[in-house]
Formats: structure tokens, sequence, C-alpha cells
């Protein structure tokens, strides 16, 4: 059944100091389903908007800060009812700028709410202060706000990985200005103002643009924490802008995640065959915890190879993001569809086997937007780049590999560690997985399948720094500020 999507065309202004601000250029954003519809408009935000934004969340941030736990809580509590009761409409602006299928939009929705939950739920204890009496006297450790956060985020997710900090951000006592991506700003962006709706004038600001704006959020003095999450290429220049000033910062950044079959894995588990497929394929290939590449073990590849391609044909169904028969909608945009295309091709041209995946449903559609047919990609070489480098895209290599040291030296050579899977007889599994270097490791299962926003997540080297969610994905927006009284106030060392 296809559903009759809204066609209405959105506009979003920057938001700064709580008032919208007329631009005098505005970008397009089409729909990746249909690129000669255009979903809405976005402004080209200037870098001297972007500073008054700064400014304005730094002028807020005064008073903010000064705000109890329970106040904020309260007001992001509001927030969350407000983007439940407008669900549909966010749901499907998500899916026509973005291309994905309207349930996984709906997913989307659910972890971020699930999150803002949780973090309104922790925050008092987590940002509580703690005060020791001990031998030496008393120590009181506070959680103070860091500041005006920059928070920055990719089209992936845009609405997940802006919410993911917003919501411990404010709720921490900082002021923020976000920037989504241009290539998914308009929901992220509505989701934002309803946050905004909640909180005083200049506490979120919202602008647009890409490198030019980012530059600006992530040097300018006045920002004290970035909170990024996209390219490992990009963090580099973040990284480089903001050394200047040495700010504090959350990256979370590209992964290439390794799922690992052991020899105990049941080939014919339909439901852990579907499980991995989704692993692979959800939102297009395009989630940095997706399974990037698939290890199994030789007693059992050809088997598996065989299971695999049947359970994909089964769960891949290509098209129209408004049809509940779709799985997978459109790659988000075409600079990212050739960069994929580009992956396959050259793996082809080194010898490898490409495998077609799932059922076109439409195929006028899929001519007529940025469709990536699904492929398995067999028979490449360990260090091809369809297997070293991140595709975020619908396609996945499956290797052989012969034992459990070759394996996770295979793992681990990458320069990622964002997730990996491991999957099996649980104790192998866990066993091998205390061996993985990676921020997660889920057994049986993968990707968004085996997150739990409850515990830390981040990457390992080049997938990031710092983690999101848990308890730690509050903390990190606060200092630690600790005021000690020792009883001893000499020191009896030092001479008189
Ligand atoms: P990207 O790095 O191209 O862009 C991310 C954001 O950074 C965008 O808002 C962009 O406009 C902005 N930006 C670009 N240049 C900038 C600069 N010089 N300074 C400041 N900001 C700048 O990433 P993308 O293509 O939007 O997203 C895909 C990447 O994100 C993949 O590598 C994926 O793995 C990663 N990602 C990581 C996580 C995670 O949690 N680790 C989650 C989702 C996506």
């Amino acid at each position: 059944m296809t559903i009759q999507a809204n066609q209405e065309k959105v506009t979003v202004e920057a938001f700064i100091n709580g008032q919208h601000i007329k631009s005098l250029s505005q970008l397009a954003k089409e729909n990746p389903a249909n690129p000669s519809e255009i979903v809405g408009y976005f402004p080209v935000t200037t870098k001297e908007q972007a500073a008054t934004a700064i400014e304005a969340a730094a002028g807020a941030f005064k008073t903010w800060k000064q705000s109890s736990v329970e106040e904020r809580i309260i007001r992001m509590r509001k927030a969350i009812e407000k983007i439940r009761a407008a669900e549909n409409d966010i749901v499907h602006l998500l899916s026509r700028e973005h291309g994905k299928p309207l349930y996984d939009a709906h997913g989307e929705i659910f972890v971020s709410l699930m999150w803002m939950e949780f973090a309104c739920n922790e925050a008092t204890s987590v940002l509580a202060e703690e005060i020791h009496e001990h031998d030496h006297g008393k120590t009181i450790v506070s959680y103070d706000p860091i500041g005006v956060v920059a928070a920055i985020s990719p089209w992936n997710y845009p609405i997940a990985l802006s919410t993911i900090k917003i919501a411990p951000a404010l709720l921490a006592g900082n002021t923020i200005v976000l920037k989504p991506s241009p290539y998914a700003p308009l929901a992220a962006a509505k989701v934002a103002e309803i946050i905004a709706s909640e909180f005083p004038a200049g506490v979120i600001n919202v602008v647009y643009g890409d490198a030019d704006v980012g530059v600006e959020l992530t040097s300018h003095p006045l920002v004290t924490k970035i909170a990024f999450t996209g390219g490992t290429a990009t963090a580099k220049h973040i990284i480089k802008a903001a050394s200047e000033t040495i700010k504090d910062m959350t990256l979370e950044l590209g992964g290439n995640d390794a799922a690992i079959f052991l020899e105990s894995f049941d080939v014919h588990d339909e439901r852990a065959m579907r499980r991995i497929v989704i692993s692979n394929f959800l939102t297009t290939g395009q989630i940095c915890m997706i399974a990037k590449r698939v290890y199994v073990h030789r007693s059992i590849y050809d088997a598996f190879v065989e299971k695999y391609i049947e359970a994909a044909n089964r769960w891949i169904r290509i098209g129209d993001p408004f049809d509940s028969n779709t799985t997978i909608g459109p790659v988000n945009n075409l600079k990212q569809r050739d960069y994929v295309q580009g992956l396959v091709e050259d793996a082809q041209k080194r010898g490898a086997k490409v495998i077609p995946l799932g059922q076109i449903l439409d195929q006028k559609l899929f001519e007529q937007g940025y469709y990536l047919q699904p492929t398995l990609v067999l028979d490449c070489d360990v260090h091809d780049p369809i297997v070293v480098e991140e595709q975020f895209g619908p396609t996945v290599p499956i290797l052989p590999f012969d034992d459990e040291d070759q394996v996770v030296r295979l793992h681990n050579e990458s320069i990622y560690g964002l997730t990996s899977s491991v999957w099996g007889k649980e104790e192998d599994a866990i066993s091998l997985a205390r061996q993985l270097e990676a921020g997660t490791t889920m057994i049986n299962t993968a990707a968004v399948q085996g997150l739990d926003v409850r515990f830390p997540f981040g990457g390992f080297k080049q997938s990031g720094i710092g983690r999101e969610y848990g308890a730690e994905g509050i903390r990190t927006y606060t200092e630690k500020h600790v005021i000690n009284v020792p009883n001893m106030l000499d020191l009896p060392y030092i001479p008189e």
C-alpha cells in the first residue's frame, strides 16, 4: 500500500535568539526518490549570521546555566510530548527529504525519543553534585555546564544525531548552535524548533550551510564544546579549526564495522540470516554502525553465502519510501551513490563477483531516483577498497577466514573501530569479542538492532573521540569542578 505523501513545500529559516532570520538566498532540497520534486528550502547562512548565533548562545548561557536540572527536565519532557504529537508530519518530511522508507523514519524518531527520555530520567542523578567527607577533609565535585556547544550533524540520521546532542547539552545547562547537514536539513530543523519552543530564547539556535559555516562554528572563541557526527576526513579539519582555542569535543566518526561468523553459527537459522541482511542494508546501508564487511569461517562459507542470498532476496524490496512493501529506498544523494557504485565497479575490475540482491518494486521510480541495486561482493581480496574503505551504501563484501587469529587481525588492522559483531555460540562469540578493538561489539545481532541507548556509544581509533548515549553521553557536556576543603591547610614538607 502506498501512502499519499504530503506535497507541501517546507521552508526553514535560521533560528537565532528565538527569532527566525530572513535569508537573502535559499537552497532547494530535492526528494532523492524523485529528484524533480522539491521538498523544501533552507537558507544559506552567512558566517556573520553563524557568529551572531554563537553570541546569542553565549548570552543565553549566562542565565541558562543557573537554571535547575528539574526545570530543564520539565521543559525537555514537554518538548518530547510535542515531538510525539507531531511524529507523523515529521516522519513524512524526513522520508521525503532523506529517501528512507516510512518505517525507518519512524524508527529514527523512536530511537531519538527513547534517548531523550533516558536522558531526562537520568539527568538528576548523573548531574548531581558529589560531596565526599574523608580523612583529608571535604571535597565537592560538581558537574558544571561547559558553555556554548556547536552541534554538527550528518545526513544519514539527521534527527537522532541532532537530538543525541541537544537533549544532554541542554539538560546539563549548556546552550547550543545546531548545524544540520545540507543533505537533510528540514526535519532536523523542525524538531530542533519544537524543542526550542520550550526553552528560553538563545538556548537553541539553528544555522545552515556546509564547511564554511562549520569552520565558523568550530573555530569561534565563544564555542567551548564541539559535538560532531560525520566523516573522519571532516573531523580532521575540525580538530585543526578548534586547536587555536583548545575546545572540548566529542567526535562520532566513520566506521568499517565487521560481522564475524564463527564455525558454530547455524546457517539454517533464518531469523539470524534476516538479522544480518538488515544489519547490512537498513537505511540503504547508510549507517555508521552498519555491518560493512562480513567474515565467515571457511567451513560454513559456501552454505552461508547460499542462505544469505535467499534471505537478502526475501527481505530487500527496493521502492517508493511511501510504499509499505518497501524495505530500502534510494541513496540520499548523487555524490554518495556514485561513490558506492565506483567501489563496486572497482571491485569487479579487480576480479570480484558482484551479485545483485532483492527485488525492484517499481522500475520507473528506480530509474528516476538516486537508487542503486543492492549487491553482494564475493571473491575479493582482504585489502581491496570495497573491504577496507567505509562504503556507506547498499553493498557488502563477504570473505572467508580460516582461524580466529586471522579474523581478529583483519578486524583490528582497520583504521576504524566503531562497532562489530560476532555470531555463533554465545561463549565463543564473547571470547572473540574481547579481542576486538571496537566501541561496541554485538553478539548474534548487529547495527541498530543491537544498540542500547543506556550504554555509551563511540569509537576506537579514527572512529572518534568520546562517547554519546548512556550516562557518559550526558556527562560529556559537563566539566568536572572540584572544590577541595582540606583539613591540613599547611603541608608539612614545605619549609617555614
Ligand atoms: P560529513 O563529514 O561530510 O558531514 C557531517 C557534517 O559536517 C555536515 O553537517 C557538514 O555540513 C559538516 N561539515 C562539513 N565540512 C565541515 C568542516 N570543515 N567543519 C565543520 N563541519 C563541516 O559526513 P556525512 O557525509 O554527512 O555523514 C556520513 C559520515 O558520518 C560517515 O562517515 C558515517 O560513518 C559518519 N557517521 C558517524 C556516526 C557515529 O556515531 N560514529 C553516525 C552517523 C554517521
